[in-house]
C-alpha cells in the first residue's frame, strides 16, 4: 500500500510540500501519497487524529501549528524540544513522534548550498515564532558568535532567549532598541510580516559589507526584507527557497531512510521563483 503524508497549514494551499515530496519519491523510485491539509487553529487536533485513523504515517506542520504539534506528540526529538516547535511528525506504534528540521535545513542551505562560514558570526534574529524557535538552536550550534533576538511581542523573545538557556550567548532585545545594537554579520528575518506588507524598520547600518542577509520567506513576501538588505550592502541576501528545501530532505530521511539530492528540484523551483508564494 502507498504511505500516506501531508503538510498541515493554514493556509496551506500554495504550499511546495507536495511537490518537493513527490520529486523526492520519483528521485529515489519511492512510491508516496502526499497532499496538503488545510487547518484552522482551532481544528488541528482533530485533523490529526483523523489523518492518523486514516493511516497517515508522516506529516509536516506548518504556520501557524508549529507549537501546537509539539504539545500533540508522544515523544520529542532533542532538537524538537530544544526549539519546542515541532515541523515533522512521524507515526509510531505509540503515537507522533515529533521532530524540528527546519534549522538543520536553514544550516545546510546557508554552509553547502551558499558557501558560508557561519562560524563567529554577530548573528540577529528577528522574530521569535515557530521558524525563529526552530533555527535558532542550529545556528548556536553551527557556531555563530552572539545572537540577537527581537521580536513585535518582547515576551516571546524573552521566552526563547530562557528555553536556549545560553544567557552569555544570546541577547533578547526590544525591537524598538535595534538601532543600537551595532552591526551584524548574519541577520534573519524569521517574522511573517511582509505577508501583510508590514516589515519592522530597519536601520541600514545592521548591515557591514561581510553581512549575509537571510529571509525564511520565499517569492514574493521575501521581497521587501531583501530589498532593504541589498540596499543597506549586505554581501549575500539569500531567501528561504533552500532552507525549504534542505528542510524537506531531512524531513524525507526521517520517513523513508534514504536522503535526497536537492540540487534538481531546488533550481526547478528557482526558475520560478518570481511566482512563489510563501506557505511552509
Ligand atoms: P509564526 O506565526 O509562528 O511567527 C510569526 C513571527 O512573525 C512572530 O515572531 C511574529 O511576531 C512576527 N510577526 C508577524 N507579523 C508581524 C508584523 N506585522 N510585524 C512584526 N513582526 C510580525 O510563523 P513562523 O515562525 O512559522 O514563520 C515565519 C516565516 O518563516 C513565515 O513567512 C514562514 O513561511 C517562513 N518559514 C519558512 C520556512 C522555510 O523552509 N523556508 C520554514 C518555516 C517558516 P509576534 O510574536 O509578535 O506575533
Amino acid at each position: 500500500m502507498v504511505k500516506r503524508f501531508a503538510v498541515i497549514g493554514h493556509p496551506v494551499a500554495h504550499s511546495l510540500s507536495p511537490r518537493i515530496h513527490a520529486a523526492f519519491g520519483r528521485q529515489t523510485g519511492i512510491a508516496l501519497d502526499y497532499t496538503a491539509m488545510d487547518a484552522p487553529s482551532e481544528s488541528f487536533d482533530a485533523i490529526l487524529a483523523a489523518f492518523a485513523a486514516e493511516g497517515g504515517v508522516g506529516a509536516n506542520v506548518t504556520l501557524p501549528h508549529k507549537g501546537r504539534a509539539a504539545l500533540a506528540c508522544h515523544t520529542l526529538s532533542e532538537r524538537a524540544r530544544r526549539a519546542g516547535a515541532v515541523n515533522t511528525l512521524i507515526r509510531t506504534a505509540t503515537g507522533w513522534e515529533g521532530d524540528n528540521t527546519d534549522g538543520v535545513g536553514l544550516v545546510r542551505d546557508l554552509t553547502e548550498r551558499h558557501g558560508l562560514d557561519l562560524r563567529a558570526r554577530r548573528t540577529l534574529l528577528i522574530g521569535a515564532g515557530g521558524a525563529a524557535r526552530g533555527v535558532a538552536p542550529s545556528l548556536l550550534d553551527a557556531g555563530i558568535g552572539d545572537l540577537y533576538i527581537v521580536n513585535r511581542t518582547p515576551e516571546r523573545a524573552d521566552a526563547l532567549a530562557d528555553a536556549l538557556a545560553m544567557p552569555g550567548r544570546v541577547h533578547p532585545r526590544y525591537l524598538r532598541d535595534i538601532g543600537s545594537l551595532g552591526t551584524f554579520d548574519l541577520i534573519i528575518n524569521a517574522t511573517s510580516a511582509a505577508r501583510d506588507a508590514s516589515l519592522p524598520m530597519l536601520q541600514v547600518a545592521l548591515a557591514n559589507p561581510r553581512t549575509a542577509a537571510v529571509d525564511l520567506s520565499y517569492g514574493e513576501v521575501a521581497i521587501p526584507f531583501l530589498a532593504w538588505a541589498r540596499a543597506a550592502g549586505a554581501h549575500d541576501c539569500i531567501d528561504g527557497l533552500g532552507m525549504l528545501v534542505e528542510q524537506a530532505a531531512e524531513s524525507f530521511q526521517r520517513w523513508h531512510g534514504v536522503r535526497p539530492e536537492t540540487d534538481e528540484i531546488y533550481e526547478t523551483l528557482r526558475e520560478h521563483r518570481a511566482e512563489l508564494v510563501t506557505a511552509d
